[in-house]
């Protein structure tokens, strides 16, 4: 019992938004995307997928994304990805995208989701937080630089 209380304590979190977001080691993530579960952290099989397919290997290959969990007012436990721009930690969401012009498949980092601000204090202006994003937001294509690329992207990558 206390060495499981020990490892509770041991995992690092940030408060972000006025959430506490937890930061798993790689040997953590391992654990929790192999069984489903690590520590006080459980997500279902869809989650567990979707961050093994998208979020999970994007945040290894791109040093600027960092997934982090934080659990919502009902109890469960939420994955989140940020993009770190200088000290700040920015809710995305990752979306595969085509360019209409080049059609080159890209990935960007949505900031305008909704789903990704849930779980964030209501004492907090989430309408604050997404016009800080709104100042980032890159509107042309990473490939071809064609300007009706996207409204939403704060962060986008050619999908290699
Ligand atoms: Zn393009």
């Amino acid at each position: 019992m206390e060495v499981k209380n020990n490892l509770k304590l041991n995992i690092k979190y940030k408060i972000l938004n006025g959430q506490k977001i937890y930061f798993l080691s790689e040997d953590e993530w391992q654990i929790l995307l192999r069984e489903g579960r690590f520590s006080i952290f459980q997500f279902g099989i869809r989650s567990i997928n979707l961050l093994k397919n998208k979020d999970y290997p994007i945040s290894k290959k791109y040093k600027e994304i960092f997934l982090g969990i934080g659990f919502v007012p009902s109890g469960f436990c939420l994955p989140y990805t940020f993009l770190k721009e200088k000290d700040e930690y920015l809710r995305i969401q990752i979306e595969y995208r085509r360019c209409s012009n080049c059609s080159k498949k890209i990935i960007i980092g949505n900031s305008k989701d909704a789903t990704i601000y849930v779980g964030i204090p209501d004492y907090i202006n989430k309408l604050e937080l997404m016009k800080k994003s709104d100042k980032l937001i890159k509107k042309s294509c990473p490939n071809c630089r064609d300007k009706k690329f996207s409204d939403l992207a704060i962060w986008s990558v050619i999908d290699v």
